[in-house]
């Protein structure tokens, strides 16, 4: 084998696991993003950062550095239900940032020992004897190969490892759009929308760093449309849409049976994303890729024997965690359940 550990991906689940392997490690890691410049691929993302990623963060001694923050820091998230047109505010604690920098930042705190491939795309892993083949076309568009005992799919979204080597695992998908505005508020804020004529998941909006940007996740036929058509609805309750500025898409999953959460076998590791690790209700999915890397690190990391029967065991708790959100999900997608929690008002702050 050329390698001990093959990483395909660099998000926050990829760099994250890249950081915390042994040295001792063998270890080569793929990714399609450019590290330095502003072209090639961004995520798509609101770029919040959560109470439970904020958690992740205190366990991994990791401080985030000011220049990656964006301005301003919101604590009120205003919803909206279009349906019966009530709105309560709630606050959260997240932290807004700028997702491209947050990911580079990541990527920078890979060790030297770690073999990085950046604007690199993974094109199949095959099985061989005693581990796995890995297809990839470097930064000069050349087809290249390497070997590896174990492959780790931390891929995102549309996982090509999760597709490759477990077509029977597929996982719902929508597509997230994401408009990027000049902001004209006169206050910033952020809002999560419901709309079940829309969406039976749910749009967002924030205000970041003098931009407005409006995003929502939608069944995949009708996306574009239905995003055109929360556009019209929220003018008409005051949101401002002026100078488009960019619009974004990518795959976003959206889990609904405990099954969905894969995290492979024979040796092959599913983290992240591509494990179907994300919050069905809030789509929040940052802390779920630093979890479930930190967990397989601890796995590996031991040497013991039967890693992936470990990973699946070590992972039962962030998996029941995340159905819990499957659960809160549906109760939020109900018009019934919802418009029911925002009538009796249960932790809405009155705003003056
Ligand atoms: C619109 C939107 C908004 C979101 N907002 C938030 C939010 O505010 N807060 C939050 O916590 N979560 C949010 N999420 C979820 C969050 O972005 C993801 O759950 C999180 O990024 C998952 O991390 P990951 O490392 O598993 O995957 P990703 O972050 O998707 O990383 C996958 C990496 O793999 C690379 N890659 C993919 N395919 C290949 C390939 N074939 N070859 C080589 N490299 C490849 C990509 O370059 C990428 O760097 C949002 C998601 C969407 C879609």
């Amino acid at each position: 084998m050329d390698y001990d550990i093959a990483i395909i991906g660099l998000g926050p689940a990829g760099s994250t696991l890249a950081r915390l392997l042994s040295p001792s490690f063998k270890i080569i890691a793929l990714d399609k993003k450019n590290q330095t410049g502003h072209d090639g691929f961004h995520k798509p993302c609101g770029g919040l950062l959560a109470n439970d990623a904020q958690k992740s963060f205190v366990r991994q001694k990791l401080n985030i550095p000011a220049d990656i923050l964006t301005d301003p820091q919101i604590f009120s998230v205003k919803t909206i239900d279009l349906q019966t047109q009530l709105v309560r505010n709630y606050q959260r604690s997240y932290i807004s940032f700028n997702r491209h920098k947050f990911d580079l930042w990541l990527k920078s705190l890979i060790p030297e020992t770690v073999t990085v491939l950046h604007n690199t795309l993974c094109k199949e892993v095959r099985r061989i004897i005693d581990g796995y083949q890995v297809t990839y076309v470097d930064e000069n568009n050349r087809e290249q190969k390497f070997t590896a005992q174990y492959v780790v799919g931390a891929d995102g979204a549309n996982s090509i490892v999760r597709r490759m080597r477990y077509p029977k695992h597929s996982i719902r998908q929508y597509v997230a759009i994401q408009q990027w505005f000049a902001e004209k508020h006169t206050t910033p804020f952020y809002s999560c929308i419901f709309d079940n004529n829309l969406t039976n998941c749910y749009a967002w909006s924030m205000s970041k760093d003098g931009y407005f940007i409006l995003g929502g996740a939608f069944a995949k036929k009708e996306a574009n449309q239905h995003f055109e058509k929360l556009k019209q609805k929220l003018t008409q309750q005051g949101f401002i849409f002026s100078d488009l500025v960019k619009t974004e898409k990518c795959l976003v999953i959206y889990p609904n049976r405990l099954r969905d959460f894969y995290t492979g076998n024979e040796n092959i590791f599913l983290i992240g994303e591509a494990a179907g690790f994300i919050s069905a209700s809030s789509l929040e999915g940052i802390s779920y890729a630093l979890d479930s890397a930190e967990i397989l690190s601890k796995i590996l990391n031991s040497g013991q024997a039967k890693p992936n029967k470990l990973y699946y065991q070590k992972t039962l708790l962030l998996r029941l965690k995340l159905y819990s959100k499957i659960i809160k999900a549906k109760i939020l997608t109900t018009p019934m359940w919802r418009k029911l929690i925002m009538k009796i008002k249960i932790q809405h702050i009155e705003t003056n």
